[in-house]
């Protein structure tokens, strides 16, 4: 698989763009990410006001902050927010306290094994304040009178997400989602944005047999407040994949949905494989990003998910090492081209009946031997009795080329010539009605 050079380079520079935003699960910052998506492709942001209630939570106070500062001893500032955004614990209310070293120390949050590295924290839904420092600063500050200030607000407002969409021939729908809700961090939030927003460009280039949705949405709070929006749409979806990680340099590891019998999962173990021998599967587990929502028993979608490293599976795992440097062109271009794949695969996969099933169809003379876009004609030929012998309406295409161990391409290659040559239909087309209009004509 060669990784273009341009899509990685054009990745990074987007993940880099979005990298230094105050992002959070409301307010200005998410907006703005939004706002930064939507100028690359087409995106409607939803207002969810606070309040809300989404099934059992209930949509927050919408957060927004100025600044934040701890001032030391001898006047002079310790930590700013401006310096780096995690120093502020995410969603820390206002305050303005003047406190002594001990006290303060209940509100300084620091790395539990990396002493320069300042950890990503939140108080979401408890009122609370704090900063986060490195170890190494922690320990140095001498006692005294310190002076903290927040200047943060939250108030009645929205929380927004953004979603893509794209019209295919069917209403059939592929759910795409990543969260919008991390603030600086890079593998952890800005390369999923960057290869999800790459991605809708890409489909939107193409007529689709299924219609697409990209969700850029906040962690959790974000993904229920869609899946309440659009209930009703549900049924419609027929695949899902959850994205993110996507950046770092470890394998590709696609993470299977709640039953693990999708029709993405056997998707993804094939392409995945054939792409990169070192992909990763994993089992489903309630822990993880938005398929904790997307596969609930409640909804029980078919969603699967695709990262590099898994969440809290890497050393960096947020906090502030997890940065630009952390990312790389090449490993997204990958990422992205996998997507890709994992959509073609989806595009493609088919189920078909043989309408010669009573021995084998003569090939030769139909001229459906010899050979086609580079591929020897006895893998051609093989390739084609292999979909003869399996198309009775259940297997599908991945299933064949599962079965076979021939490349996907081959078999879908091989399964559209048959069907030119109306040695087979889809399965589940209404055979009668078609009859019947050529019948009319
Ligand atoms: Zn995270």
């Amino acid at each position: 698989m060669a990784a273009s050079g341009n899509v990685g380079q054009e990745l990074l520079a987007f993940a880099t763009e979005l990298y230094p935003i105050c992002r959070s699960i409301t307010g200005n910052g998410l907006r703005d990410t939004l706002r930064r998506i939507g100028r690359r492709i087409p995106l409607k942001i939803h207002e969810v006001p606070s309040g809300t209630r989404v099934f059992d939570w209930r949509v927050p106070l919408e957060w927004n902050i100025d600044g934040a500062s701890i001032r030391g001893p001898d006047g002079r500032t310790v930590i700013d927010f401006r310096d780096h955004n995690l120093h502020v614990v995410n969603y820390s209310e206002p305050v303005d306290a003047q406190l002594d070293l001990d006290e303060l120390r209940k509100h300084l949050h620091a790395h539990a094994k990396n002493p320069e590295w300042i950890p990503y924290r939140t108080s979401y839904y408890t009122r609370n304040w704090g900063f986060c420092l490195p170890r190494l600063q922690l320990d140095s500050l001498p006692r005294g009178r310190y002076r903290a200030v927040v200047s943060s607000r939250l108030e009645a407002g929205f929380l927004s997400y953004g979603e893509f969409r794209h019209r295919g021939a069917s209403r059939d729908e592929v759910i795409l989602f990543t969260h919008a809700c991390h603030p600086s961090l890079a593998n952890d939030n800005t390369s999923g944005l960057a290869v999800a927003t790459r991605l809708a460009g890409w489909l939107a280039e193409s007529p689709r047999r299924f219609s697409y949705r990209i969700v850029f949405a906040p962690g959790t709070i974000g993904s229920l407040c869609w899946l309440k929006r659009n209930e009703r749409a549900l049924a419609r979806v027929r695949h899902g994949l959850v994205i993110g990680l996507l950046g770092d340099s470890a394998p590709l590891t696609y993470k299977a949905s709640r039953l693990g019998t999708a029709e993405i999962d056997a998707i993804a173990k094939h392409v995945l494989t054939e792409i990169a021998q070192d992909t990763r599967f994993i089992p489903f587990e309630p822990y993880g990003y938005d398929e904790r929502q997307l596969c609930s028993p409640g909804f029980d979608l078919p969603v699967g998910r695709l990262t590099r490293s898994v969440n809290d599976g890497y050393a960096q795992y947020h906090s502030s090492g997890d940065d630009l440097g952390l990312l790389s062109a090449e490993a997204l271009a990958r990422s992205f081209e996998a997507c890709r794949r994992l959509i073609d695969a989806i595009e493609g996969n088919r189920r078909y009946v043989n309408l010669s099933p009573k021995g084998e169809p003569r090939l030769g003379k139909r001229g459906l031997y010899g050979a086609v876009g580079g591929q020897s004609p006895a893998s051609r030929e093989l390739a084609m009795l292999w979909v003869l012998s399996q198309s009775d309406g259940n297997q599908s295409l991945i299933d064949i080329a599962s079965k076979s161990k021939l490349g996907f391409a081959a078999v879908r290659s091989a399964a559209e010539d048959l069907a030119k040559a109306k040695l087979l239909r889809v399965a589940g087309e209404p055979r009668g009605r078609r009859a019947a209009r050529r019948k009319g004509k």
